[in-house]
């Protein structure tokens, strides 16, 4: 683990952009050569006949999925689908301009509203990408004289909106709070403003940051403190409120809420949640929001549904940690390892080389289970692995089988394969 801990914070001090680490068209030539030399078929734009929940239709076959972001099994509910359509029939599907000249519409402010209560904030800002929220949102506000303290598993996005408001970018050992305090103390000395910013829940480990401690360090080293939150929504804390609920942490005491409308709230979009000064500076000035069209009312509508859902039905919640838990521990049982993983919503079973990940999620998929592998550069060389996203709507049936397939497909992978 602590080897692991070093790749990734190398890693991200190097170039953590995932996928965009190949940089060139030539490169990617190489690795898809390399991938037909093995004989491994790509895993990757798989097509999904259907609507991708617990369950999922590949070409002609139903698997048990766990590739989808269906935390509380709300995918192709119907009252997401009245309320997009009800949006539909009102305001059509496009907002038809930026918000800011022409593509306000009610649906919007309802959407907001509903996000700001949840984090007991003054205002909530909903922007079209979830990616495009956090490029934006870090690229606007920190500057070159400013330093951004992160940790080193955090999401492409912010990296990318890292790289753009020409901040010094300081990446900390991922999840270690004294290591993230030793850099914040030292980076923040010189820099005009200091952002330090953590998930709620790591999407490539499933594990959680101790928030408390991050709010600790963030009020006595004079910093902002930012939480993506993408993966806690719906997933941490007894009711799924979040990375605050878990952590016993009052939402005030977060500068920034980030978090997606794409994972629990099963829609698209993105948004930020703060004090109405910040939220009121980014409605009239943040890039990615002015110069870009609305949300289309027919996502805001189900997202704001969707929330709505999330609050009257906390079994989901419990359902879903409770198919977490069983799966991870299930998997531990048999000697598989998943890391940290805190048992809410994401499972990794790493592997090692990123050519095994490939032929054992091939083999899993032959046995009627989709779990994608994570390969280099996502994860360093050695930590691929394959993520599980859990579901609300997996039965436990379907946990059991899993573990058996898994297990089945690892043993037909020989270890000693010289591609695997
Ligand atoms: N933040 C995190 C932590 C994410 O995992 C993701 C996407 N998986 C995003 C932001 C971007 O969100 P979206 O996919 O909704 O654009």
């Amino acid at each position: 683990l602590a080897r692991r801990r070093e790749g990734q914070e190398a890693q991200a001090a190097s170039d953590p952009r995932g996928f965009g680490a190949i940089q060139n068209v030539k490169d990617w030539g190489l690795v898809r050569d390399a991938m037909d030399a093995l004989g491994i078929e790509s895993p990757f734009f798989r097509q999904h006949e259907g609507i991708a929940g617990a369950r999922s239709l590949i070409g002609e076959r139903e698997v048990i999925n766990f590739g989808s972001y269906d935390y509380i099994g709300l995918n192709g509910d119907p009252r997401l689908h009245q309320a997009a359509m009800e949006a539909m029939a009102r305001y059509g599907i496009s907002a038809s301009a930026s918000r800011l000249v022409s593509g306000e519409r009610p649906v919007h402010g309802v959407l907001e509203r509903k996000l700001a209560a949840h984090y007991g904030a003054e205002a909530a800002l909903a922007f079209v990408s979830g990616h495009a929220t956090n490029v934006t949102l870090i690229g606007h506000l920190m500057g070159p004289r400013d330093v951004i303290v992160h940790d080193a598993a955090i999401h492409n996005s912010c990296v990318e909106g890292a790289r753009l408001s020409g901040a010094r970018r300081v990446p900390f050992a991922h999840n270690d709070a004294a290591a993230a305090e030793r850099e914040l103390r030292a980076a923040r000395r010189g820099a005009q403003r200091a952002l330090l910013v953590v998930e709620g829940h790591y999407s490539m480990d499933g594990d959680v940051p101790d928030l408390a401690a991050f709010v600790r360090m963030a009020r006595k080293h004079d910093a902002w403190l930012m939480v993506d939150d993408a993966h806690g929504l719906g997933v941490v804390g007894a009711t799924g409120k979040g990375a605050f609920e878990a952590a016993g942490v009052d939402p005030a005491e977060v500068d920034i809420w980030m978090g997606t409308l794409s994972k629990t709230l099963c829609a698209c979009g993105g948004y930020v949640a703060g004090r109405s000064e910040l939220v009121d500076w980014l409605r009239h000035t943040a890039p990615g929001f002015v110069y870009s069209v609305g949300m289309p009312p027919p996502l805001a509508g189900s997202a704001a549904a969707a929330l709505d859902i999330l609050h009257a039905e906390p079994w989901r919640v419990a359902k879903l940690q409770a198919n977490a838990r069983l799966l991870r521990d299930l998997c531990r049982t048999r000697g598989f390892d998943t890391g940290e993983s805190a048992g809410l919503g994401i499972v990794p079973v790493v592997l090692g080389s990123s050519v095994r990940a490939a032929r054992v999620s091939a083999a899993l998929l032959e046995r009627g289970v989709n779990a994608l592998p994570i390969v280099f550069p996502a994860v360093p060389e050695g930590s691929a692995r394959l993520r599980f996203f859990l579901s609300a709507a997996h039965e436990e049936a379907d946990i059991r089988t899993t573990v058996e397939a898994l297990a089945a497909a690892v043993d037909s992978v020989p270890v000693a394969d010289p591609g695997g």
